[in-house]
């Protein structure tokens, strides 16, 4: 098996694609096997199903945490395992489903991968507005959504082991990546309110060290906050979008990036956001018109 398994918590087992360092987490217990976002690259996904088996455990639900292309390519591996999204998954797939497409036949075609069947976006077999408790063995796992990366953003938090699977927030390697400010901030005071003593993001290293989640924790909220007085100050002085992107270039980032784009991208959104005039698609709106 080529891929890696560490085991994080008593019942959580996770491994990291090369592309992005995506992780996928299978939550284990007894013969019940709960995979979050299963895969990126086909031989990937068969390796974490054989581990699954290796375990001697059945795939009893998918998460799959939003509907970004790099999140939702396992469930085709696992035929008849429920698969479970936010209510607003749906949504996305219907207004953007065409790109998606369109970006997983990018990546495949540069991957040189070559598929038996044409790829279909999974649909979901539950959907859940608030929150949704998952039964797995003796545990339970709560789903719920966590909005402002993506719309239909949803979160992994097992309580017992006070672990949280962060889906794209709390990254060591990519700076928040912000579709909506306002939902972004409450869902990180949610957070805040959690006891968290494992994390997985969606990209990046996970982590069992209080210490570092509670400093990516306060450097995510401390750069939304910065973000909002900056755009705020910007949009109160009449300025406009390259004025406001000019205004918010020296930002202090909370983790090292090379790429301008996300940080303009979400300044851009922000400035959409909070009631400035805009042209076109800005910001993260950009992403579906790439
Ligand atoms: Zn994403």
């Amino acid at each position: 098996m080529a891929v890696h398994f560490t085991q994080l918590t008593s019942r959580l087992w996770v491994t990291q694609s090369q592309l992005f360092a995506t992780n996928s987490g299978v939550f284990l217990s007894g013969d019940e096997a709960c995979l979050i976002d299963p895969g990126i690259a086909p031989e990937t996904i068969e390796d974490i199903a054989r581990f699954v088996a290796e375990q001697g455990a059945t795939p009893r639900a998918i998460v799959l945490t939003h509907a970004h292309w790099d999140h939702v390519l396992g469930p085709e591996h696992f035929a008849g395992v429920p698969v479970i999204t936010h209510a607003d998954y749906l949504r996305v797939l219907r207004e953007h489903g065409a790109d998606l497409y369109r970006q997983i036949g990018v990546w495949e075609a540069q991957a040189h991968i070559r598929r038996p069947r044409p790829f279909l976006l999974p649909k979901p077999t539950y959907t859940f507005d608030t929150a949704l408790t998952l039964t797995l063995g003796d545990i339970r796992l709560r789903v719920f959504h966590a909005p402002g990366h993506a719309l239909d953003q949803c979160a992994v938090y097992h309580a017992e082991d006070a672990t949280l699977w962060a889906a794209d927030m709390l990254s060591d390697i990519e700076i928040p990546l912000v579709l909506s400010l306002n939902a972004y901030e409450a869902t990180l005071a949610h957070l805040a309110t959690l006891d968290i003593r494992a994390l997985v993001p969606g990209h990046g290293a996970p982590t069992t060290d209080v210490g570092e989640i509670r400093r990516r924790l306060a450097a995510d909220r401390a750069y939304l906050a910065e973000l909002r007085e900056r755009v705020t100050a910007a949009l109160a002085a009449g300025h406009t979008l390259a004025e406001t992107v000019a205004a918010c270039n020296d930002m202090p980032l909370p983790c090292p990036c090379d790429d301008p784009t996300p940080h303009t991208w979400n300044v851009e959104s922000a400035y959409a956001e909070l009631g400035g005039c805009t042209e076109g698609a800005v910001g993260w709106e950009r992403e579906w018109s790439a």
